[in-house]
């Protein structure tokens, strides 16, 4: 069994991509990021916070902007406006959930696509729906580089996801399906989760579910990605996998943490640089 070490990979990525920053700002571009939060949400701090420090980290401009609670939807949208029209920044990113008077739908379709990091903007849905370059959503991004940098091919494999989030399910199926793998999708009204997970020769979860996913759920030599990150009462954080019987089947397995988690803000960086390289044009 090998452990894919996000963390290690991360690592690795981060540093290419301050020599990419480096080489950029020689010819005069930095690359921008701007980052929204709304409101007193201590994990959306922390969030955003490390967010702005691997920005500091690589040599990207950050830009933060924090907004009371009670903001106007039309504040917001205005703000995006102005970022939309900043030369200086290339990607926006706004930190998710937002207050309930707020329509999420609505303010991350006001981020042009261009701009839209994230890959959250319907235009970028669909360009990935349909097998196109666009901007990818992070998390499952990040899986695809770490299955890449271990030399896991999806192509033909019974790929299984488990989990259809927006963020992290539905972006993950789509990315496994056309990189070549069959895929099934399942959630929280699957009738038979298990037949669907021991079939798998790639399953990926993310449920938010501590320790859900058991030994028995899982095909003898599975590759195993957990991308769930659940806090526990005594305060460690876990995954949607039981690591430690789960690990004695699988041929590869991420660790919780220390597996898709660093690999998110990683990928975060990468889309940056990539959107101001697609502004200048040098890319
Ligand atoms: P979410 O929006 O709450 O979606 C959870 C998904 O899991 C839903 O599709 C739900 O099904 C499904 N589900 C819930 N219970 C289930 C069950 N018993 N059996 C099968 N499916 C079930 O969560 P999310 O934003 O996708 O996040 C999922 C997990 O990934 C969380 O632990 C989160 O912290 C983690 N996460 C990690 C990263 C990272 O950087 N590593 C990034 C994002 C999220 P329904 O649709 O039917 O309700």
């Amino acid at each position: 069994m090998t452990i894919l070490d996000g963390k290690a990979l991360s690592d690795k990525s981060k540093q290419q991509l301050k020599n990419e920053v480096e080489t950029l700002k020689q010819k005069g571009l930095t690359p921008g990021l701007a980052v929204i939060l709304v409101g007193l949400d201590p994990a959306s701090q922390t969030y955003v916070n490390s967010k702005e420090k691997a920005c500091e980290a690589i040599g990207i401009y950050s830009k933060k902007i924090t907004m009371n609670e009670d903001i106007s939807e039309e504040k917001l949208l205005e703000t995006i406006k102005e970022l939309n029209e900043d030369e200086s920044i290339h990607g926006i990113l706004v930190q998710l959930p937002l207050p309930k008077h707020i329509d999420s739908a609505k303010v991350l379709e006001a981020i042009i696509p261009q701009k839209d990091v994230d890959g959250f903007h319907e235009y970028n849905v669909g360009k990935l729906v349909t097998g196109n370059e666009t901007f990818v959503p992070c998390t499952p991004l990040g899986v695809m580089k770490i299955l890449e940098e271990y030399g896991i091919n999806p192509v033909g494999l019974d790929a299984c996801v488990v989990g259809r989030s927006n963020i992290v399910g539905k972006p993950m199926m789509n990315l496994l399906l056309n990189a070549g793998a069959t895929v099934t999708i399942t959630h929280s009204k699957t009738k038979d989760l298990k037949a669907h997970t021991l079939r798998a020769d790639l399953l990926v979860v993310g449920i938010g579910r501590p320790n859900f996913i058991t030994a028995d759920m899982v095909k003898e030599g599975a590759v195993v990605i957990d991308v769930g990150i659940n806090r526990l009462e005594n305060g460690k954080l876990t995954g949607d996998v039981d690591f430690e019987e789960v690990s004695k089947k699988a041929s590869f397995i991420t660790p919780v943490p220390g597996g898709v988690g660093p690999m998110t803000i990683a990928m975060l960086l990468h889309n940056t640089v990539r959107a101001a390289k697609f502004a200048k044009g040098s890319c």
